[in-house]
């Protein structure tokens, strides 16, 4: 993807790649991301809703409600970060992403990490989490930070800190879980901002 040096560039080249065409003709559009492409944090989720097909913004549905409640909470502008999901069309029925979709996806979310290169990724849910963090287990791993060596370009850029929180979702309709996210959260934001 040598060609491939801005977002704008990167989402013409997935259609072109004619990337889980299956996903592409339930969806109604490929939902990039949105917020700073030059942003020092970049959030991920696993896939857009019904909402934010029908927009082309990610989470913008209730999770996004909640994350920008989390976000205002820390001081974090969503305007200063950049949102994006690892699979970029909406799966339908809002079913999981299957592998292969990750996996179809992933090389392209490697460059749009690399044309923005930020410091530090949040996951959101397991399925992010996963792609980062191979071995780890969502119910040990939210809250903490790891750091993962980037090559950004062909030069190992700096070490990036991945936080693997819950998803929203999940924790929408959980008392306990949405107490954890949110703590996560601050705690992560305080990190985050010394990094
Ligand atoms: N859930 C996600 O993982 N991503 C979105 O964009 C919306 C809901």
């Amino acid at each position: 993807m040598k060609t491939v040096t801005t977002l704008e560039d990167l989402q013409s080249k997935i259609l072109n790649d004619r990337i889980c065409l299956d996903l592409a003709e339930q969806a109604t559009q490929l939902v990039m991301g949105s917020g700073n492409p030059q942003a020092d944090i970049v959030f991920i989720g696993e896939a857009p809703g019904k909402k934010e097909d029908e927009s082309g913004i990610p989470f913008v549905g209730a999770s996004g409600k909640f994350l920008n409640e989390m976000l205002e909470s820390a001081g974090i502008e969503r305007d200063d970060v950049y949102i994006t999901n690892i699979v970029k069309y909406r799966p339908p029925n809002n079913r999981d992403p299957t592998k292969a979709e990750k996996a179809a996806f992933w090389p392209y979310l490697l460059k749009q990490l690399e044309i923005i290169q930020p410091k530090v990724i949040v996951t959101l849910g397991r399925h992010s989490m996963e792609a980062f963090l191979p071995d780890a287990k969502i119910g040990e791993a939210h809250g903490q930070s790891h750091k993962i060596p980037v090559i950004f370009n062909g030069v190992t850029a700096s070490d990036l800190l991945v936080v693997p929180l819950y998803h929203p979702a999940a924790a929408l309709y959980n008392g306990r879980l949405r107490q954890t996210l949110k703590s996560d959260f601050l705690n992560a934001a305080r990190k985050i901002t010394e990094y």
